[in-house]
């Protein structure tokens, strides 16, 4: 089977930073004394990797012992993550994405000239979770139909998006919002454009393909929203981890294979997958 890799895929400049950091800060420290405040990337394997090198999780810092060094992770944290760290005496080492950190002073901006900020995004998300604690009564909304529920009747709104989300359902999210009377919308672009080029990537590969693979962690939003948009351009689409989630019933009757990957997925997976499929793939047909 001929196997057709996007253009961009994989690790983006904010995961690498955000593993070199862990990675430097457990060697600068003893062993155990090192706790990420939840997966410091959505990447099973490479936060395996972590854990084995010494680096600790935990989502409540209430348990962590005075004195421990933190790591903040790339999704970043709210201010009051920060203020009961510094309470607890704990050593706060960041390693929140620049552009996360900025879609966070963003929305703090937004507030003090005085909008109500929206953020478009998903509530549940740990990059939503801490940029919303930038400023007060942040209104998260992820779909139009919800729009009529949670915005004011009157104002101005300032509005920003998770950074993984794809363009066009910020755009189109917006132009709902433009329905409704509000004298004034300001739209500060808070998307990644690393997540955008392999967005694009991979919809013209899915173009010209049978079957595409979206590896990347399963939590993972931006692979998560690869999969979709490859899904969205026809061609059957898998969002696999790894190559032991692979079934070669997949590949039956296909001729050409794309693979891409998320923002978060380490080489390590993509070169093991794309190895096998090329290798195996023959045989199972
Ligand atoms: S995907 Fe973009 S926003 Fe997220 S960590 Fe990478 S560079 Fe930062």
């Amino acid at each position: 089977m001929e196997v057709r890799l996007a253009r961009k895929r994989g690790f983006c400049f904010g995961v690498e930073d955000a593993i070199e950091t862990a990675e430097r800060t457990l060697r600068e420290h003893e062993p155990g004394r090192v706790v990420a405040l939840g997966p410091v990337i959505h990447n099973p394997q490479v936060v395996d990797r972590l854990e084995q090198a010494g680096l600790n999780q935990s989502g409540d810092l209430e348990r962590i012992q005075p004195g421990t060094t933190v790591l903040i992770r790339s999704h970043g944290a709210g201010p009051d993550t920060y203020a009961e760290a510094a309470r607890k005496e704990l050593n706060i080492v960041d390693a929140t994405c620049v552009l996360v950190k900025r879609a966070q002073t963003v929305v703090r901006q937004l507030h003090e000239e005085g909008y109500t900020v929206v953020m478009i995004g998903d509530a549940n998300h740990p990059e939503v979770r801490g940029v919303i604690g930038y400023a007060p009564n942040v209104i998260v909304v992820d779909s139009e139909d919800k729009l009529d529920d949670v915005l004011p009747i009157r104002g101005k709104l300032g509005i920003v998006a998770q950074t993984t989300h794809a363009p066009e359902h910020v755009a189109h999210m917006i132009g709902e919002i433009a329905r409704r009377p509000f004298r004034e919308l300001r739209v500060i672009n808070t998307l990644c454009l690393e997540v955008v080029r392999r967005q694009e990537a991979a919809v013209e590969l899915a173009g010209e393909v049978d079957v595409m693979f979206v590896l990347g962690g399963h939590h993972s939003a931006n692979t998560q929203e690869l999969a979709r948009l490859c899904c969205e351009a026809g061609v059957p689409t898998y969002h696999l981890e790894t190559w032991a989630e692979f079934k070669p019933d997949m590949v039956r009757g296909k001729r050409i294979a794309g693979v891409t990957a998320g923002a978060s997925t380490p080489d390590f997976t993509i070169d093991e997958f794309v190895e096998k499929l090329k290798s195996l793939v023959p045989e199972e047909r």
